[in-house]
């Protein structure tokens, strides 16, 4: 075991928190607005899906993302749902996303009714890879006489593509952007991890027809539980609005349906910790980046591979990344981190290793399986 190596990377972690004795991977921080506006809604009796820290939260998400919409939603894993919903996603379609990433992007696809068809990532990324997505679609993939993309194999529609950004991390969004278009392709962003991050100039989630943000107890910022659903096309906003909330026309007192809708509605009291919570936004990304470039500095001296930001990218760094040399090293260094409480784990076991999808259509995963073996996340936290 290399032991000497591992104790230098957790003294540099360590260095950075220096006040606790177990180091959490991600803690949640609420230094600013939080308690006022929760207690506001206590005061105001509005706590549920109805009030005024909703529409606020979403004003600040159209604000922070450049987005024309923004939809609340009670979780981002429901907000993925959604997305598919409206990007007319239905049973027995294909929808291609990548296999590193977690379990939500998927089960989202098969609460549908449909099946994840995995391409590859890039390494400098970690995200979906444009050369692994044109290169299946175009092996694979023949557009049929109503406009669609069909699977040549299966005779399944491939009716949506869901990259994610990994762990904060931008992938090469506006190439998958321009391969979706030619192949008739609605494209959903898997932005759960990504918000305050930048690819190009813009925020993530505004590349595809819809993009998704998640604010999970994990996230870079948090309310409890809560997504979010953005959007330029107004259409989808008003749709997402109504689906989310049962489907009930608009009346002053009448309770009428016109058809399957979903409770989804963020409830106000999230939408308040939620709107503190982004206020402070710009701040956290400051902190997480500056950790970064301190972990950048200090691995670099002692040899660890330490994951950087790719080129025209701007990352939210929510979670640090160190890919180790291969899988081995990579086991006896999460035993030992974890043993000497700093908190350290893998990346999620691949999707197409899972029982549910163990069948699913794959292209070559060589970078997918690389990473896998060697990347750890280590503790991230924004530090007060
Ligand atoms: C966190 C996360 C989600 C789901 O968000 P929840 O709010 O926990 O439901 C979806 N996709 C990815 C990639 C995530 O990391």
């Amino acid at each position: 075991m290399d032991k000497n190596y591992f104790e230098n990377i957790i003294l540099c972690i360590k260095e950075q928190f220096t006040q606790q004795n177990f180091i959490p991977l991600h803690a949640p921080v609420f230094i600013g607005n939080e308690k006022a506006y929760v207690m506001d809604t206590l005061e105001s009796t509005f706590v549920s899906s109805v009030g005024a820290y909703v529409d606020r939260f979403e004003k600040m998400m159209c604000d922070i993302t450049g987005a024309k919409y923004a939809v609340a939603i009670v979780n981002g894993t429901n907000a993925l749902h959604m997305a598919a919903l409206l990007a007319g996603v239905k049973p027995g379609d294909e929808v291609i996303s990548q296999s590193l990433t977690f379990i939500a992007t998927c089960n989202a696809i098969s609460y549908i009714g449909a099946q994840p068809v995995f391409v590859d990532i890039d390494r400098s990324t970690l995200g979906m890879s444009p050369e692994s997505l044109a290169d299946f679609l175009t092996k694979n993939a023949i557009i049929g006489e109503d406009g669609y993309s069909y699977n040549k194999l299966s005779g399944k529609r491939i009716k949506a593509c869901v990259p994610m950004h990994t762990f904060g991390f931008p992938c090469r969004i506006d190439e998958i952007a321009v391969i979706c278009d030619k192949w008739n392709i609605t494209l959903i962003e898997d932005a759960a991890e990504s918000i305050g991050s930048y690819y190009k100039r813009k925020h993530t989630g505004i590349y595809g027809n819809i993009g998704v943000f998640s604010f999970n107890g994990n996230k870079t910022i948090t309310c409890g539980g809560g997504g979010a659903l953005i959007t330029n096309d107004q259409l989808i906003a008003k749709r997402a609005k109504h689906l989310t909330t049962q489907a009930k026309v608009a009346h002053p007192w009448a309770f009428i349906h016109d058809e399957v809708g979903y409770n989804y509605r963020m409830p106000n009291i999230n939408a308040a910790l939620a709107c503190a919570q982004l206020e402070q936004l710009d701040n956290f990304v400051k902190n997480k980046r500056e950790l970064a470039a301190i972990y950048k500095d200090k691995f670099k001296k002692i040899g660890a591979n330490f994951f950087s930001e790719p080129a025209d990218a701007k990352s939210n760094y929510w979670l640090n990344v160190l890919i180790m040399d291969n899988l081995r090293q990579r086991n006896e260094f999460l035993e030992f981190a974890n043993a000497n409480n700093v908190m350290s784990r893998p990346a999620w076991e691949l999707m197409h290793r899972l029982p549910m999808f163990k069948n699913a259509v794959c292209a070559d995963l060589n970078n997918s399986e690389w990473l896998s073996d060697r990347l750890v996340n280590i503790p991230s936290s924004v530090r007060l």
